[in-house]
């Protein structure tokens, strides 16, 4: 299989972080000239570029976390001033405001050079058909991977997500031989199109699937490759490092290789912040080598995995991170879009009526995309006697209210006096039904 770009994806791994040392020394010097957080931060921890000689150092480093990011919201993290910035893109975060990237024209550049080693890496080349049904929009995945396909000379359908039948239509007529898309929708189309009765493996050209943007397990990949009759690979990446991109799976199926020439992993444990060596568990962290515009230092995920740094049969030299295991906070990926229980409950305890007793319930029907409903009691006045016409207002008002701020739509179900069960410890407030 080809790789994009030889001679940065196999490397030598001595040379290799020798580079990830060199541009770690560069961009601690820029963030720390730049940026005020990086600046205080780097003071208090007493170190500076020059002391970086080595990845060992980057140990002496502070963390960032996402709580940094909304302190800096929206534009506080950027080390260029703002006509250097051509784009932005966002998702969807703790308070109600997003999580905000930022991009120069050299950052895109580099993200059409990550994504197109990602689709080659899926064996994606100048003679496919893309057919991208990632959103388009603020979210990364639609435009990241137009960036990547287009660069690599493939034809790109545009489709972002939605009207699933027109879809299946449009991959058949343009004779599509790549899909990508979150591994649900994957699945939504599979089934929509037996629905349309149009038989998928059949009539369908399509190759290969990248599918990523949510945790998914090899079970599901099973069932995507069944249904829809073609090779599946992961992808990872976030909006804070660049988007899709960062690491990708070859066609050898064992994990997915970091573009370690840009983006520096590490695994720490997530309680003590202790570095982790290769192959065991840990919290996911990443420093930004080379990104302009905003390069996030030492950034904590919460996304959980191990790393791996043996040569790969594919001939890469660069690690490999397992597919997704957990989280180490409570965020909830409900169709792909970034979830925070407490906002939900923010939310909740806000509107009048509503009382503090709720629990959130994720399902994922078979075939279908997720399904999120909140389960919430009203006030016990509404049911002495009982007032319908308020309690539909209320249940309005919530559905209402709840979209606005998580960015998804929720099923409310308004419940009455006690029949939220109540606990004695911790309160379930999630129940995570989906299979992953
Ligand atoms: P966003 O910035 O909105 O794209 O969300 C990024 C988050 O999505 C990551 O931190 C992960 O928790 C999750 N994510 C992205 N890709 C994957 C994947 N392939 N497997 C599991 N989780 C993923
Ligand atoms: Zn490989």
């Amino acid at each position: 299989m080809p790789i994009w770009n030889p001679e940065c994806e196999t490397l030598p791994r001595e040379e290799l972080e020798k580079l990830q040392a060199q541009r770690l020394r560069e961009v601690v010097a820029r963030t720390a000239a730049t940026v005020p957080f990086y600046k205080k931060k780097f003071a208090e921890a007493k170190v500076y570029a020059d002391d970086i000689r080595s990845l060992d150092d980057l140990k002496r480093l502070p963390f960032t976390e996402k709580s940094d990011l909304r302190d800096n919201y929206p534009f506080g993290m950027f080390t260029v001033p703002p006509e250097q910035i051509v784009r932005i893109h966002a998702s969807s975060g703790t308070t109600g405001k997003p999580t905000v990237g930022g991009y120069t024209r050299a950052d895109i550049d580099i993200w059409a050079e990550v994504m197109a080693r990602t689709v080659t890496s899926a064996g994606v080349t100048s003679k496919d058909v893309v057919h991208n049904a990632y959103g388009y929009g603020l979210f990364t995945g639609g435009l990241g991977f137009h960036l990547g396909a287009e660069k690599v000379g493939a034809l790109v359908i545009p489709m972002s997500g939605g009207l699933t039948r027109r879809q299946v239509m449009l991959m058949e007529d343009f004779g599509a031989t790549a899909l990508t898309c979150t591994p649900s929708y994957s699945l939504v189309m599979a089934e929509e199109a037996a629905e349309m009765g149009v038989d998928f493996k059949k009539r369908m050209k399509v190759r290969v699937g990248i599918f990523g943007a949510e945790p998914w397990t090899e079970r599901m990949r099973a069932e995507i490759e069944a249904k829809l009759g073609l090779e599946a690979f992961d992808i990872y990446g976030l909006t804070e490092l660049i988007g899709p991109g960062v690491s990708v799976e070859c066609e050898q199926h064992n994990g997915m290789h970091i573009q370690e020439d840009h983006f520096l992993a590490e695994i720490i444990d997530p309680a003590t912040g202790e570095k982790l060596p290769y192959g065991e568990e840990g919290e996911l962290v990443f420093t930004a080598l080379t990104k302009e515009a905003m390069p996030v230092i030492r950034y904590r995920t919460r996304d959980r995995t191990r790393l791996h740094a043996e040569k790969c049969p594919c001939g890469r030299t660069t690690a490999r991170m397992e597919k997704i295991m957990g989280r180490t906070d409570d965020m909830l990926i409900v169709r792909g879009v970034n979830v925070f229980p407490q906002l939900i409950e923010k939310t909740l305890l806000s509107i009048e009526d509503i009382e503090p007793h709720y629990q959130i319930v994720i399902d994922r029907p078979k075939d279908q995309l997720d399904t999120l409903e909140v389960w919430v009691e009203a006030s016990p006045r509404l049911f002495q006697p009982i007032d319908t016409r308020k309690l539909d207002e209320l249940q309005n008002r919530v559905k209402t209210e709840l979209a606005q701020t998580l960015g998804v739509s929720a099923d409310i179900k308004l419940m009455g006096p006690k029949s939220i069960q109540r606990s004695e410890g911790k309160a379930r407030r999630v129940v995570d039904k989906r299979d992953m």
